[in-house]
């Protein structure tokens, strides 16, 4: 059977450390749902902050991906392919008077959970306004303009994710004016997600860690005009000091643990029924037969026993 287009989903890893039991998980939920559904599974390199990439990192990626069976369909995805292209959605944004500049330093904002919108008054006041907009424009493919442009939100934002329900993020205190070009010239990682995701897929499954962005990733979706896709959240996981497991709290790299062991340590800490395979050809065999969306539970979880 050929896979479909009605179910396209995605594991988008940033290249900045090697995989760890964190990813694998976020990379089997999002394969086996996909595959189940008979659906579309692409790999995406979110590669658009040179400065946090570890060399090589994109590459064993993928070896490790192959290594532990996965199978990703058409090519690799690469951000820093798309630059003029989110450039050009950039300009668009201005052109509906959306983004404004912001000057804010880090130590300005520090204690602020959301941006308290400090520079958005260029907005409210009308001789700003023309001014405002080229601002913008010149900062936009001008990486050396000391500024970074912020997207106007004016809306709350709800959701229903398959996995932690509905979900409402208000503008001033969950959301706020986001960032979409930072000071440093980069795009900021909601804009680039959001436009690729909401082009490029119609199913996100990716850990509760990135579930407090989707409503700024939403905010730019809409105000692109854009498609949403539906989002299921997995939960994180912890080590036993509470600390999600990540390249910053050294999480061990999964290309050096027993392949079958560590798919089932990940499919039983995603909640699923235990899988008599004694190879990673019948894990993935059953996996995807017996994959349930509905056993994953909402809550992270602390693993003791990957390393
Ligand atoms: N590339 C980002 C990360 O690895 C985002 C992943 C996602 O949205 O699934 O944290
Ligand atoms: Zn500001």
């Amino acid at each position: 059977m050929n896979a479909s287009a009605d179910y396209i989903g995605r594991f988008a890893p940033s290249p900045t450390g090697d995989l760890h039991f964190g990813s694998l998980l976020a990379a089997l939920a999002s394969y086996c749902d996909a595959k189940q559904a008979n659906g579309i599974w692409q790999l995406r390199i979110d590669d658009i902050d040179p400065p946090r990439e570890s060399q090589g990192a994109a590459h064993r990626i993928q070896t490790t991906l192959m290594q532990y069976g996965f199978r990703w369909d058409g090519p690799t995805l690469f951000q820093s392919q798309r630059l003029a292209y989110y450039t050009q959605k950039l300009r668009e944004l201005n052109a509906a008077n959306l983004l404004y500049p912001c000057t804010c330093s880090r130590k300005q904002l520090a204690g602020s959970t959301v941006y308290p919108g400090n520079c958005a008054y260029v907005l409210t006041e009308s001789e700003y306004s023309a001014n405002t907009t080229t601002q913008v424009a010149n900062k936009i493919g001008h990486a050396d303009l000391d500024i970074a442009l912020r997207l106007k939100v004016t809306s709350d934002v709800n959701f229903k994710d398959a996995i932690q329900n509905q979900q409402a993020f208000k503008v001033s205190v969950d959301i706020g004016d986001t960032i979409v070009l930072r000071r440093d010239g980069l795009f900021a990682y909601a804009l680039c997600c959001a436009i690729d995701d909401a082009e490029q897929v119609t199913h996100v499954v990716r850990g509760a860690d990135l579930l407090p962005s989707t409503g700024a990733q939403l905010q730019v979706i809409r105000s692109l005009g854009l498609r949403a896709p539906n989002y299921a959240h997995i939960p994180v996981a912890i080590n036993t000091q509470g600390q999600k497991l990540s390249k910053q709290t050294l999480a061990q790299a999964i290309q050096r643990m027993d392949i079958l062991d560590t798919l089932k340590a990940a499919w039983h800490f995603l909640g699923q029924t235990e899988l008599a395979a004694n190879n990673v050809k019948d894990f993935w065999r059953m996996a995807i037969s017996s994959w349930n969306l509905a056993s994953v539970p909402k809550c992270s979880q602390v693993v003791t026993d990957i390393d």
